[in-house]
Formats: C-alpha cells, structure tokens, sequence
C-alpha cells in the first residue's frame, strides 16, 4: 500500500491531478503518534498555490467524469471501496498510528469507508429527476446536475470514513473534489486519494491537499472556482466556513458539534442501555465523536443501581496504545489531550471529585485520559453545556418524562438525541419532541451510511449520508417545453 504517495515510508506529498507531488512552498506537517508521542511522518503542507493547482485539476476533470455514464462511474466507485476494504489492515495501521484509536476500530472505520463507496456506487444510475404535470401542453422535467467543483474539509476524529462520507456522493453525481484533510490527520486521506486514482477515478476528480486549515482550508473555501463546500469540524470553524461561503452564494453544508442527550428510563433493558453507554462515550474513539453520549440523564429511581454498574464496567475498560488494541486509545493530539484535562478540572470544581477516572498524569508519555464520569452533575454546569470531545460523562438525574425531554433539550446543540425505554408510545413521545437531527432507541450510534445524518442549532445544517447526502451536491434544473395543441 501507499507505495507512491510515500516517497519513503516517513514522507508523504500531495495528491494533485493524479499524481503526487511537494507543497509548492516545500514546507512540511509533522504528524505525531499521539500514543509514544514520536514522529509518525511528515507530508507536504499546501497553501494557496497548491490550492490553485487541485482546483483547476478538478474544473478540468470534471466535465468528462460527470459525462462518464453513470453506471461506469458507479463501477468506478464500486472499485474505489473495493480497493479500500482490499487495503483495509495497512491503512487502519496508518490511521491508528495518526488518530490513536484502537486498531480494531481503525478496521471497522475503513470497513465504513469502503461501504460509503459501495452504497453511492449503486445511487449513480438512480439519482433521477422526474416529470411534472403542468396539462397537456406542457412537457416539465427536472435533471439532477453536479455543483461542479467540491472542496470538502475533513476533520481528525473518523479521517477515512468522513472523508468517504462526503467525497462518495458527490463524485457519484459527477462532481470532482479537492479534499482537505486535518493536520493531525492527513496520512490516510492522501493515500485514499491515490487509491481512488487507481480504482479509476480519473486524475484531477480526486485532489487531496493537506495543510493549515487557516491557509489550505481557507483558501479551497474562499476559492472562485470551488462550487460547494462539504464542511464537517467544530462550531467556531463552521460558522467561518459558512460566512465565507455566504459571501461568495456557494452552497455549503456544515457537520458540527454536539452535547447529546442519553435518556435511560426505568423500565428500559439497563444491561443494554448501561452496553450502549460505554461505547456512547468511552469506548468509541475515547468519547472523540460529534454523536457521543455525553450527557448521561438517568431517572432517579435507577440512578443509584445504573451509576453503581456503570463505574463497575466502566473500571474494566483498557485505556492504552491503539496498536495493543485496548477498549480505549490516545486522544488525538496533545492539544485535545489538554482541552479534556482542563473540562476534567472545570467539572471537579463544579461538580466535585468524579466518581471514576479523574485529571490525568502529564508524567506519562502519550495523550492518554481515563474514562471519567461526574455524578451529580446540573445541565446548567459548564461540562454539561461544552463539548468535550473525549471520555468524560456527566451524569443528571430526573423525576419524569417532562423533565427528561426539557434536560435533553437545553443545549445549544441539536445531533444526535438517545432514549433507553421498553415503552413504544414513550420512545416515540421522544423522537417527536427531541430537538436533533437522529434520534436513537435503544441502541447508540444506531444506523448506517444508510440513514442520513446531520443536525440542527449549533450542530449545523443540511444531511450527509443516506440517499439524501446526494442532494448536497447536486443543482435541481427544471426544463419546462411548451409542445403546444396537436397540429390538423
Ligand atoms: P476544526 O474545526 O478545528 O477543524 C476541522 C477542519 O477544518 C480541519 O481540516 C481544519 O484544518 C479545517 N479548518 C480549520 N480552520 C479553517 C478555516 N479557517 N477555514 C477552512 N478550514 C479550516 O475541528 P476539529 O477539532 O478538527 O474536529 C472536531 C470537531 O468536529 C468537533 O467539534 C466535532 O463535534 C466536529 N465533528 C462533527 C461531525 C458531524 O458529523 N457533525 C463529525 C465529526 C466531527
């Protein structure tokens, strides 16, 4: 794997029009294994001249992939996932070792991947547009058309799958993409570039430019040429990306944040409930997931037996380098590393000691934090209202179904919304009055590249996913023919 795009195992370029090549500034990113602390690589860091380059790459390329028939470009498509899954256990090293997730979830991660390849490769012969009646001297269709050139910012946390989740739909309806991976995180994004490349996507419809997001992330945003931007990261770096579209009338869609409710009710199967928020939290990327489970929002009258198992089983989880494949990995970066420290000390003195897990010690090498759940916690405290992006619980207890759902929605966010209950009427009485964008029951995380997926408030706008993660890279054209009465 990644033979070309390396030039040597430690060094990775660009992926412009086919090919690899250096920054134009010949500056490069260093990438850390958040686990050992050491240099995993370098890759080259692009600007805007880099930028310029994948642009026009893609406005020259794009017209002949969007005319390639859409069943070739779904096989095309169909190979790129097949060439994912063929690479799956050498790139999920490469992911483990610049993300710090556990390997096995590197492997599930690009299993995803290859899966969002496959599902769009099917979709390319059925985006179709349809007739609308306007009477008998009327012929009305509409025709699903490309953006044309798509600049998607990729953040670190799921770096295949997300890259995967954004770049599948839109080269499925003919559009080509130039791809900014994070800086933490740009290993695995250049050579899925390259792979796609051999799959047969032709050169210059995937670019992959890695860089400062406030130079090469900026600069595909502000871009004339770029017509849409796919945008998935944080709150604050949504809103610039999206006022910087709103500027230029390019459409956009944002994927941020959350703070998401998980409502445990009495009745529920609380073996599984207490499952599904291990894995909402902890276990899953160390809680680093926009969709994670971070407020635990318990009724009182199971409060005490649930928080009781749930440190039980939390103090069984294994917290260590992601190639030894414990429960728990490094998080991503030191900089994330202290962002979490500094939520853990926040809601000590908030809240109080946490009842499991705790402030880590800076003494050992690697980003590691323990699962740390705070009890007691109100909505209104700081740990409960931020994201924390890693594995740190806050724990609320309510008295009734009201005031469960008013606790679920007290947040400035609205992603993903949980409730674990063996009543029907109940769990459906929360997914109509839940502010998110997907709720789940009785299971986390639950779905597929299936299911559309995208939030509301703060956590962004517009679904990615599913068959509706096409339309956010398509123009609806609508071709109105007046034939007029049939001629004597
Ligand atoms: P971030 O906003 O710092 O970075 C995300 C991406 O944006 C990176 O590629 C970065 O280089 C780029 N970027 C930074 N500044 C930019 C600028 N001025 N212009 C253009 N691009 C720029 O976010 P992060 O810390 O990498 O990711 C974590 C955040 O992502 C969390 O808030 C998380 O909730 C969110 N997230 C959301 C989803 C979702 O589907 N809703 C999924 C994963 C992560």
């Amino acid at each position: 794997m990644c033979p070309n795009n390396a030039t040597t195992d430690d060094e990775y370029d660009l992926f412009i029009d086919g090919e690899t090549a250096p920054a134009a500034s010949g500056e490069r990113l260093v990438v850390e294994d958040s686990a050992t602390e050491e240099p995993v690589a370098t890759v080259s860091a692009g600007s805007d001249p880099d930028i310029d380059r994948a642009v026009d790459a893609a406005r020259d390329a794009q017209r002949d992939w969007h005319e390639t028939s859409p069943v070739e470009r779904g096989r095309i498509l169909g190979r790129a996932g097949e060439r994912i899954e063929a690479n799956k256990d050498a790139l999920a090293q490469l992911l483990t070792r610049e993300n710090g997730k556990p390997i096995s979830q590197s492997r599930t991660e690009l299993e995803v991947a290859a899966r969002y390849f496959e599902y769009y490769a099917g979709a390319t012969d059925k985006f179709q547009g349809e007739t609308i009646p306007l009477g008998a001297e009327h012929v009305d269709y509409t025709v699903h058309e490309p953006l044309g050139v798509t600049g998607h910012i990729v953040p670190w946390n799921f770096p295949t799958s997300l890259f995967a989740r954004t770049v599948a739909p839109a080269l499925a309806v003919g559009n080509a993409a130039v791809v900014k991976p994070a800086e933490q995180t740009p290993l695995t994004a250049v050579v899925l570039g390259e792979l796609l490349d051999e799959a047969g996507v032709p050169d210059g419809a995937i670019n992959v430019v890695p860089g400062d997001g406030t130079t090469a992330g900026a600069a595909l945003t502000e871009h004339d040429d770029v017509d849409g931007i796919a945008f998935t990261g944080s709150v604050p770096t949504g809103a610039e990306v999206a006022a910087t579209a709103a500027r230029q009338l390019k459409p956009v869609h944002i994927e941020a944040g959350g703070k998401n409710p998980n409502v445990v009710f009495p009745d529920a199967d609380l073996e599984q409930a207490l499952e599904q928020t291990v894995i909402s939290i902890f276990s899953r990327n160390a809680g680093q997931v926009c969709s994670a489970g971070d407020r635990l929002i318990v009724h009182q009258d199971i409060h005490d037996e649930f928080v009781d198992r749930l440190v039980e089983r939390v103090r069984t989880l294994t917290v260590g380098p992601g190639l030894d494949d414990p429960d728990v990995g490094a998080l991503v970066s030191e900089t994330q590393y202290k962002t979490v420290k500094d939520y853990i000390e926040i809601g000590t003195s908030e809240v109080g000691e946490p009842i499991v897990g705790g402030v880590p010690d800076d003494t050992e090498t690697g980003y590691f934090v323990e699962p740390t759940i705070f009890d007691g916690a109100s909505n209104d405290h700081r740990i409960s209202q931020e994201e924390i992006f890693g594995p740190v619980l806050s724990v609320i207890p309510f008295s009734d179904e009201a005031e469960a759902i008013d606790i679920a929605n007290d947040t400035e966010y609205g992603l993903t919304a949980g409730i674990f209950t063996e009543d029907l009427r109940r769990a459906h009485r929360f997914a109509r009055d839940v502010v998110a964008g997907q709720v789940y029951v009785n299971e986390w995380f639950a779905g597929g590249v299936e299911t559309p997926f995208g939030g509301t408030r703060q956590s962004g706008f517009g679904r990615e996913k599913g068959l509706e993660g096409l339309e956010q890279f398509a123009e609806t054209k609508n071709v109105c023919v007046n034939i007029g009465h049939t001629q004597e």
